[in-house]
Parts: C-alpha cells; structure tokens; sequence
C-alpha cells in the first residue's frame, strides 16, 4: 500500500496501472475518520476491482463557514492501519492546496437535485462535493466508484454529476451500514456524548417504524413523515431539522406513494450535532451484495 499526497504522482500511477496493466480501477472518495460503513464501500471495491485507491481528503468546499470543517475528525495514522488489513493499493490524502491550488476558480453545480433537503439545509453543499468528485474522477479515472445510501441524496448528485458530464466511470451504491443500536455509522457520531449517541438510536427506530407502517399500507407521504417525527421528538435530546417523504429517484416530495420507490429521510440535531439518516422503501435490491443499483 502506497500512502500518495500530490496529485501528478496519482495521476501518473493510475495512468500506468490502466495502460500497462490494462487494470481496472476502484475509487472510494471518504472524508477519513473510517468507520465499517466506509469499510463496507473498500471491501466491495476490493471485490470487483484490480486496484484500490481510497481517497482521504476533508474537502472544504463542502463544508459552509458556519460548519465543522475545522473540528471534522481526523486520524491518518488510525485510518492507513485499517485500510492496510483490507488490502487497499493506494491511499490518496491530498493537502488542501494540492487540491485547490491558488487561484482556483471553476466549479460544478449539479443544478435540480442538489436543491432540496441537504442541499437547502446546507447552501453550497453540493456544488462542493461535485467539484470535489469531478477532479478526483480526472486525477483517478476510475472504472468504479462507490457511495454509501447513507448520503442518499449525493448519490442521486453523484449519478447525475457522471451522466451529465459523461464521465467514464460506474457508480456503486451500497447499503448503510449500521451498529447494533440502529445508529448508522458515521465519523459524526465522535461528537456524541454517550447519553446523545444511546438517544439518537431512535432515528432508526422512526424510520423502521415508517417501514412498518409503508408495509402495512400506509401511503400517505405527510402521515408518514408525521409518525417518524413524533417518535423522534418523544426523544428530549432529539432536535428535528426535517423528516421528509420523497420520490427516492428525484426527490420530488411524495403525498400519496404509489409503485415508486420512496425515500423517507431526516436531519435530526444532538446538542451541536447534527446527524442525517433515511430508508428506501419499495425499492428492489440488485446484486448478491445488496449495490442498490449502478449507472
Ligand atoms: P464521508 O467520509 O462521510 O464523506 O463518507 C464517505 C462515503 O462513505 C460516502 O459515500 C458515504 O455515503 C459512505 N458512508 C458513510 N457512512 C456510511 C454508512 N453508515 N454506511 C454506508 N456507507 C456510509
């Protein structure tokens, strides 16, 4: 495994490996701080692909003025030793600078369905993590690249991002990986308190409850997302941002659901924390490994 910071030597290993080795290339872009969500994305990747590069980089851009980027978890020496148990090839961990160096200017907007939920919560989001992805899609070229449902909506900016700029490149999404409470994994969960990481097992418990309910017959897009806010709001460390019932392909907000699949998905603050979460429902797996579908 081979740790690379600067962006002429990625370039120039995977144009070697893709040329001379006619490998193909996985891309699993995280932020650090890993965890077995992140790690489920590395093993599909190890599975499917001759080379691995897993990229490690805090983006910025991502990041409003008013956010974490500054307090964002991060540990390199922790993540390369688990990432050396999974056989990854390379580990990408750019600087800041390498990315976007001095007088960075271009930008890319995947506009209509970076606009709602996360995207009106946090202005800019989006924009950034299509910048983010589009040069490290041109530095790695990958063949593959995997998300986690998790981040539901960016995996819908990152399928529109690819086909709209028609980038050479097949995206991977797969479950979210939870631990035994229900809480889904994510580097976030460090900022908890034991008290608020124990209570935000109930945004799984509401969107389970929701499951049930769709199971059951529900079909109302507003009772359900009414239900899955009542449960989290019985919970008094619980601050709901929004609990919302939408068509899971174009985020277009769902009163009555019909054959479609449907994305019921939430942002829910503990203390200064704030965590997002969602299930698909009526959404037919593909795939031995659960991918939820590729492009
Ligand atoms: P991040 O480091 O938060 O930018 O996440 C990197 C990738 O890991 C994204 O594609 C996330 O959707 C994915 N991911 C984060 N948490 C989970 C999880 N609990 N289960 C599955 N994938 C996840």
């Amino acid at each position: 495994m081979e740790i690379i910071n600067r962006t002429q030597r990625m370039r120039s290993v995977c144009r070697k490996v893709r040329r001379d080795q006619e490998k193909t290339i996985g891309l699993v872009p995280t932020m650090g701080a890993l965890h077995e969500g992140h790690l489920s994305l590395v093993r599909e990747a190890r599975r499917m692909c001759d080379t691995v590069v897993v990229s490690i980089f805090v983006n910025p851009k991502q990041f409003a003025p008013a956010e974490d980027f500054q307090t964002y978890p991060r540990d390199l020496t922790k993540d390369t030793m688990l990432l050396a148990d999974y056989n990854v090839d390379y580990i990408f961990a750019p600087a800041v600078e390498e990315i976007y160096p001095k007088g960075f200017s271009t930008h890319v907007e995947v506009e209509g369905i970076s606009d709602q939920l996360e995207g009106a919560a946090r202005p800019g989001h989006f924009r950034g993590v299509a910048t983010v992805l589009t040069i490290l899609f041109n530095i790695i070229r990958p063949d593959f690249a995997y998300f986690g449902q998790k981040d539901a909506q960016q995996t819908l900016v990152v399928r529109k991002l690819v086909r709209d700029l028609a980038f050479d490149t097949e995206v991977v999404v797969l479950p979210t990986v939870r631990e035994e409470s229900g809480l889904a994994f994510s580097s976030r969960n460090a900022y908890l308190s034991e008290d608020d990481r124990r209570a935000a097992a109930v945004l799984y418990r509401a969107l389970a409850h929701a499951e049930s309910a769709y199971g059951e017959g529900e079909r109302n897009g507003r009772k359900l997302a009414e239900l899955v806010r009542a449960d989290i709001e019985r919970e008094p460390a619980a601050r709901v941002e929004y609990v919302s019932v939408n068509d899971a392909d174009t985020l277009a907000p769902l009163e009555r659901l019909d054959d479609r699949p449907v994305l019921v998905s939430l942002a829910v603050r503990f203390g200064k924390t704030r965590l997002i979460d969602n299930i698909l429902l009526n959404r037919t797996r593909t795939g031995k490994t659960g991918a939820l579908t590729s492009v």
